[in-house]
């Protein structure tokens, strides 16, 4: 079966910077693979169509330029944050704010966004909204492990399920 809209694929891969002999970023095998429905959203749409057409057992080895994965990183993300909404209680927990800490924040629609804090001062936090692979050309390859049909619940649900449901 071919990798197309609505099938459930299951792959693992290595993510590098650059090329194949760049930084290793993420390693993905067997034992956890990357399952998901094809074509429902959250994948780059450069990554989709690398993949478009594979079947079951297929090798896949391929680059993304910055601007086909998450592209350049921009001043406009890096924001100055209040110290004081970090408080909880009234009292900032100093443990948690650490230069480079990755803090799971909301946009003003309520949308989960990941920042690092770049900046610590007394009262401004400087945080870095950025997509942590802004900036980087990806290299991926990795192998195709299965293509089948989703369950209706699966469709319905518009993600993939494991073997024990969710
Ligand atoms: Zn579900």
């Amino acid at each position: 079966m071919n990798v197309g809209e609505n099938k459930v694929v299951s792959i693992t891969y290595l993510l590098r910077e650059n090329d194949a002999n760049g930084e290793l970023i993420q390693e993905v095998n067997e034992e956890r693979p990357f399952v998901y429905l094809f074509g429902q959203g959250g994948l780059l749409p450069a990554f989709k169509s690398n993949l478009e057409g594979l079947e079951d057992g297929d090798i896949f080895d391929f680059k993304l330029s910055k601007e086909d994965a998450y592209g350049a990183p921009s001043d406009e993300n890096i924001i100055d944050l209040p110290k004081k909404i970090f408080e909880v209680d009234g009292k900032v927990d100093e443990s948690l704010l650490k230069v480079g800490e990755t803090v799971p924040m909301e946009d003003q629609e309520g949308m989960p966004l990941v920042g690092i804090i770049a900046e610590l001062g007394d009262e401004v936090v400087k945080m870095d909204f950025n997509h942590p692979l802004a900036g980087m050309d990806l290299h991926f390859c990795g192998k195709v492990l299965e293509v089948r049909e989703p369950s209706p619940e699966e469709l319905e649900h518009g993600h993939a399920h494991g073997p024990e449901g969710h």
